[in-house]
């Protein structure tokens, strides 16, 4: 017998093509009127028309949302929300926006209302990362949890293709390290293996024909699914690396966890056997490092931390900044293996399943 704890998040979706034409009636439906929309700046033109749409609803925009969450932009966003009297806020963009509604909504409690554009998943999830000084603060609180998600595929049509394969290999690595959770439970075990099929069609249907509406529609369902594992369970070594090696290094974010996820994975499968083959049953293949592995050689996946601007002198630091006050994880977190997983995964050599 399994015994397990599940705490269902409360969030309200709307999935589908054209929801954006919703916005209107959920801003009003929240009990709101006064809307300050935010998106980063290269988003700021897509947000226009939106903003336009809703007429008096739109009390103001602010497009200066950027990665990581910075508390001087949430400052500046603050100061826009006392000037315009805002009473909800609508982030319009990936995690970068949505990181941002949530810093307003841990220090006002306003509404949010976020319309993703990307696989990252933070929409439905109680967690946000704050940067100060160049270093970053991660909190779980309910406070943060958007009250809508409006997906709207239409807006990841423009997703560029690197872009697709890194943030949608994000969301994989949500659902698998949900499969070895320390509190992992049936329920999300059952949505993570569930996610990582989804992607697992979608993404190459994507890459193949980035217009395809169907694999467009099913990579945000599963992105979705993807933010609900992150937000419902603890995450191990996987996030842990890529947290620090992101940070130390200032290497993209959804870049990072493409390269190490199928090192986390052979690092963990014969600690969690029953994640690696579920990670195999739902992406089709052996065991999960192979799948996974060739599921990043199909999507033609950044391959190596060196392509993406580590410098190698910065492997040990990165296994000494790792081993840090580690995240559980389902193998013991050992220095001279974490080292092992980082210089491979530095090099992009083929990731070899740990005894
Ligand atoms: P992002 O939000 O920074 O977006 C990357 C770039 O793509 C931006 O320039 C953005 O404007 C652009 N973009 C987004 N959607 C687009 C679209 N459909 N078409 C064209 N361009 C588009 O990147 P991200 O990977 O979504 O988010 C990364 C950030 O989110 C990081 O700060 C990360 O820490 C955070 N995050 C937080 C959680 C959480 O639960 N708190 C979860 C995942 C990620």
């Amino acid at each position: 017998m399994q015994s397990f704890v599940y705490n269902a998040l409360p969030s309200r979706v709307i999935f589908g093509s054209g929801t954006i034409s919703r916005l209107k009636s959920e801003i009003e439906r929240a009990g709101c009127n006064r809307a300050l929309l935010l998106s980063t700046p290269e988003q700021a033109e897509t947000l226009a028309p939106i903003a336009a749409s809703l007429g008096s609803l739109a009390a103001g925009t602010f497009t200066q949302a950027a990665m990581h969450t910075p508390t001087d932009v949430t400052e500046r966003a603050l100061n826009k929300v006392q000037e315009c009297g805002a009473d909800c806020t609508i982030s319009f963009g990936g995690g970068s926006s949505t990181g941002l509604g949530k810093a307003i909504a841990l220090r006002t409690d306003l509404t949010q209302i976020v319309v993703p554009t990307t696989y990252a998943g933070s929409e439905v999830t109680p967690i946000i990362g704050e940067t100060k000084n160049g270093v970053k603060v991660t909190q779980r609180t309910l406070k943060v949890l958007p009250e809508v998600v409006i997906y709207d595929v239409d807006f990841t049509l423009s997703l560029p293709q690197r872009l697709t394969v890194t943030s949608g290999t994000n969301a994989i690595a949500h659902a698998v390290e949900a499969l070895y959770a320390e509190d992992r439970n049936p329920v999300i075990s059952m949505m993570a293996e569930q996610a990582i099929a989804a992607m697992g069609r979608a993404l190459p249907a994507i890459v193949n024909d980035p217009t395809n509406l169907d694999a467009r529609s099913e990579a945000l369902y599963g992105a979705w699914l993807c933010g609900v594992c992150l937000g419902s369970v603890g995450m191990a070594l996987h996030h842990k690396l890529c947290h620090v090696i992101g940070g130390a290094f200032d290497l993209p974010h959804a870049d990072t966890h493409t390269v190490i996820l199928p090192y986390a994975m052979a690092y963990n499968a014969k600690a969690a056997p029953d994640a690696d083959a579920a990670v195999a049953r739902a992406l089709g293949g052996q065991d999960g490092t192979s799948a996974l592995t060739a599921l990043a050689a199909r999507l033609g996946s950044p391959r190596s931390l060196k392509s993406l601007g580590m410098p190698e002198s910065g492997i040990d630091r990165a296994a000494d900044l790792a081993v840090q006050n580690p995240y559980w994880n389902p193998k013991p977190i050992e220095r001279g293996a974490v080292r092992a997983l980082i210089a491979a995964a530095w090099a992009g050599e083929a990731p070899k399943p740990l005894n």
